[in-house]
């Protein structure tokens, strides 16, 4: 290990350093090499390839959304566009973007060996997804985001775009000299470097240093914030690295909840609930109750709610009236987050009350088309979808004999740093963001846009770094330096301190300090959002945050990813928590996958609180007609404090272009290809 030299570091140059390398990030890279970009200028760095979501999450049928391109569905940008931007809070331009661009991303996956299944005469054929009217939903089955990762990666490969593995990136190297706040480099942890000795020397041997003309975040969703999660372990997320390098953020109180087994991370969503499972709830005894048949009128209806809940996998707040799907999300929340039990779906036996005459039609006929009545969940699973079974025998749980334990899991966060049409950050220039950690959705999505929003956003940043401005500039060495040393200098300090605070009555364990952090988010911040006390526990927070380097404790050297996992968790628990406590204080409603709780009414917004059925109606939650889905609100962090704006939400453009005149203006644009 060499000695890390704090005045002279060596320090890696390119032109584009993409940080992860999950579907985002490596499409990127991909397209910049296909944009003209020099191969030998590109890095992905990356805490660890094949981890992220991506690689390790699936669920019964992994979605990717695109224009519909099959047999006579009438479909076009703007439908799509227009069906994007209904979910709310979305910029209009944006959605255009994404829907524009689905079909030459998807194709490019087609091309890169993704077999997304075609019928005789090679069209795409599609399926409707959850808050889609057409059918522009395809899937290769369960694992859609892990065959488009392991393609990628070979096209990376085959390129031979360098790849930085085991690089856990710590801090984005800002400019703030200039008129607007510029990327220029960044700072990562070596995390195969790490010894365990407590020492600060050998701490900082660990540091890499790349300057980079254009920085691209491509880190995933916040995963770490949640203790019950769908999103695999491998993924933790960084969402801090963009808030102290001054990053704009949105809607950061729109995430998606749904129901999902944990032991192995994995939705029940489609098929798990289409066979119409027994759901059951134990306490610390092991005294079992089927709490559904309290809150649902009849057999019927409670079929009917568990079938729906397959392909209406969120939670949605407009998914609860008259027996909707999601009151059984909020039933598992209550017997789980407020009771306490352990609840588990149960494929051995029938629901309390089954009767084939009472199962509702919507479900007997489904299982009756798909040849699957049988007397009980597991047979008929068997003959709807083997392979359901299969998954989770892969990962020991045999569910043909054994309950699975669920619970309401966080999977996917639709906001995060607010970006321009290139996907570059609004706030900080040469920085853009691509993928999770793109803000670019709002309360509700297509199922699936994730995944394509993620591979638009690459292409849109290679063509801007490529053609528009960014590819021959460089970052003279002065400049970088100075700033390089303050960061340093700064970092060197922290890890002295982190290293010899000595165990007092303060102190904590990044492990004990995440379990605070995950069980705030699940008092304040799942499908269920109190106002009560919110306030004095963000006050908690902030103190948290001014102690959390004197306060931690270390064991041995290789604890400080950790640290820098946690610190990151609770930095974006501020921002997650204020962005709520502000909606409240916003006067707004209940919307998308959260329930507003507050107690006082105001007439004035003709507020009420609705009451969902039997013990649920503790969870009475407030409507009122203060609409805020054509705002965005978004979070800064500047010298220390957070700043809030909502800002009004940009319409679909309309003004479709002439071919002379494009043709005219791209040719102006597009800079010649450097071979
Ligand atoms: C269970 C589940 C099912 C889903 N189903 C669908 C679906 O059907 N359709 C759909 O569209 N979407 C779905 N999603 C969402 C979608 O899979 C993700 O949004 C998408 O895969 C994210 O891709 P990404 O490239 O942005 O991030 P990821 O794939 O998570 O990659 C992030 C990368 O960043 C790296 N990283 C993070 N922090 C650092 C750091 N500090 N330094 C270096 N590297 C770092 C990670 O190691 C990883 O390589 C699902 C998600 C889950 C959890």
């Amino acid at each position: 290990m060499n000695d890390f030299n704090i005045k002279d570091p060596e320090i890696k140059e390119f032109n584009a350093i993409i940080i992860g390398s999950g579907a985002a990030g490596l499409n990127c890279a991909i397209h910049l090499v296909q944009e003209g970009i020099d191969t030998s200028k590109i890095a992905i760095i990356t805490e660890k390839l094949g981890g992220g979501t991506s690689f390790n999450a699936g669920s019964d049928k992994q979605t990717y959304y695109k224009m519909s391109i099959y047999g006579d569905q009438g479909d076009s940008p703007y439908e799509l566009a227009k069906d994007l931007y209904a979910g709310g809070a979305m910029h209009g331009d944006i959605a255009l973007i994404e829907a524009t661009n689905s079909i030459r991303e998807f194709f490019h996956l087609v091309q890169l060996g993704v077999p997304f299944p075609y019928d005789e005469y090679g069209g795409f054929v599609g399926y409707k997804t959850d808050n889609d009217p057409k059918q522009r939903a395809t899937s290769i089955g369960p694992f859609t985001s892990q065959k488009m990762g392991k393609c990628l990666l070979n096209t990376v490969k085959e390129k031979n775009i360098n790849i930085f593995d085991k690089h856990y990136a710590i801090k984005i190297i800002i400019d703030d000299n200039t008129k607007q706040r510029e990327a220029i480099g960044l700072i990562c942890i070596k995390s195969d470097e790490l010894s365990k000795e407590k020492n600060v020397n050998n701490l900082f041997s660990s540091l890499r240093i790349f300057k980079a003309r254009n920085i691209i975040i491509a880190t995933g969703g916040p995963a770490i914030l949640y203790k019950n999660s769908v999103y695999p372990t491998s993924q933790k997320g960084t969402t801090n690295l963009a808030i102290e390098a001054g990053c704009k953020l949105q809607n950061l109180t729109e995430s998606q909840f749904g129901l999902a087994s944990t032991k192995f991370r994995w939705n029940v969503s489609g098929s798990y609930q289409q066979v119409i499972p027994r759901y059951y709830s134990v306490d610390a005894n092991n005294a079992e109750i089927e709490f559904l048949n309290d809150i649902f009128p009849s057999f019927t209806e409670l079929s009917k709610a568990i079938f729906l809940k397959g392909y209406q996998w969120p939670f949605n707040v407009a998914l609860l009236e008259g027996y909707g799907s999601s009151l059984i999300d909020l039933a598992v929340f209550h017997e789980n987050i407020t009771l306490n039990r352990h609840v588990f779906l149960d494929y051995t036996k029938n629901p309390k009350g089954f009767n084939l005459a009472e199962l509702h039609p919507i479900a007997k006929d489904y299982l009756s088309k798909s040849n699957a009545l049988a007397d009980i969940p597991i047979k008929r699973l068997r003959k709807l979808n083997e392979q359901a079974i299969k998954v989770y025998d892969k990962h020991n749980i045999d569910i043909t004999v054994e309950p699975l334990e669920i619970a309401v899991c966080n999977q996917h966060l639709n906001g995060g740093i607010t970006c321009d049409l290139w996907w570059e950050s609004t706030t900080v220039k040469n920085l853009f963001a691509i993928g999770e950690i793109n803000g670019s959705h709002g309360i509700h999505r297509p199922g699936g846009a994730a995944l394509n929003a993620g591979q638009v956003g690459g292409l849109r940043v290679s063509q801007k770094i490529a053609h528009i401005d960014y590819r021959d500039q460089v970052i003279e060495s002065e400049r970088f330096q100075k700033f390089l040393k303050s960061e340093l200098i700064n970092l060197k300090d922290q890890f002295k301190i982190l290293l010899e605070n000595a165990p007092n009555e303060n102190s904590i364990t990044p492990l004990i300090l995440l379990d605070q952090i995950q069980n705030r988010m699940s008092k304040y911040a799942t499908i269920i959002r109190p106002l009560k006390d919110l306030e004095s526990e963000i006050e908690i927070i902030q103190k948290q945050i001014n102690n959390i380097v004197e306060s931690i404790v270390l064991e041995r050297q290789t604890d400080i990813i950790d640290f820098y996992c946690v610190k990151d968790a609770l930095f974006t628990q501020l921002f997650f928590l204020q962005a709520i406590l502000n909606y409240h204080l916003s006067n707004g409603r209940s919307r998308g996958s959260y329930l507003i709780l507050r107690d006082k009414l105001q007439d004035s917004l003709s507020e009420m609180h609705i009451l969902p059925p039997g013990y649920l109606k503790e969870y009475k939650f407030i409507h009122n007609n203060v609409d805020l889905s054509k705002k965005i609100q978004t979070l800064q962090w500047k010298d220390g404090q957070i700043f809030i704006k909502w800002e009004d939400i940009r319409e679909i453009p309309t003004d479709f272009g002439w071919f002379e005149n494009v043709w005219k203006e791209f040719l102006k644009n597009k800079k010649e290809y450097k071979k």
